[in-house]
């Protein structure tokens, strides 16, 4: 199996580069913001609670969060491997993820980062919300929050993985097959 943590702030590209990489390495691709978003659209009461979060821009509890996540992965039982595409973000999760996949005997190959200025971010997502209809990404002030909780709670897992020589940085400006190029340079090393 191969399994990644894609990592980036908001807007790095995760999603859009582990749509192309899911295929090219036959990988399962688990966004946790996708699946709440599903969850909102169709009312249920995982998404009526996450959705009280996600409007502000504010992380989904940890519990909540890692129950999800396990849920989608026990989906894939046959999976050759896992894009794990903003999950986790906390100290919490990332413990639980590695706990959870040492129960089934497998491990995070590597976490690989999408490096982007932070002004460039902020572009992009002021740019996506025009079309996304995310009402996450419409406003600059929870576009604000959500990099300050990245910056509070995610961003030291860059340390975790690091300490385990599991972090690879890529640089994440640039044409989307320029950025796909050097992520599936450093996939072809795992
Ligand atoms: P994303 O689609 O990855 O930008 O996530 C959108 C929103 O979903 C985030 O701002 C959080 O509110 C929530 N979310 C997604 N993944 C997680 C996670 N691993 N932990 C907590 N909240 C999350």
């Amino acid at each position: 199996m191969l399994n990644i943590v894609l990592f980036g702030p908001p807007g790095a590209g995760k999603g859009t580069q582990a749509e192309v990489l899911k295929d090219k390495y036959n990988l399962v691709h688990i966004s946790t913001g996708d699946v709440f978003r599903f969850n909102i659209k169709n009312k249920t009461d995982l998404g009526l609670l996450a959705q009280s979060y996600m409007d502000k821009g504010d992380l989904v509890p940890d519990e909540v969060t890692i129950d999800m996540l396990k849920a989608e992965v026990e989906k894939n039982n046959n999976a050759n491997g896992f894009i794990f595409d903003g999950f986790p973000r906390t100290e919490s999760q990332a413990k639980a993820l590695d706990e959870f996949l040492a129960q089934k005997k497998e491990s995070i190959h590597g976490m690989v980062a999408l490096e982007v200025p932070e002004n460039l971010l902020v572009e992009r997502l002021l740019k996506r919300g025009e079309t996304s209809g995310r009402p996450d990404d419409q406003d600059e002030s929870k576009i604000r929050n959500r990099f300050n909780e990245y910056q509070t709670k995610t961003a030291i897992l860059q340390d975790y993985y690091a300490t385990q020589n599991k972090y690879y940085g890529v640089n994440g400006v640039g044409s989307i097959e320029d950025i796909t190029q050097r992520l599936c340079d450093v996939f072809d090393q795992l």
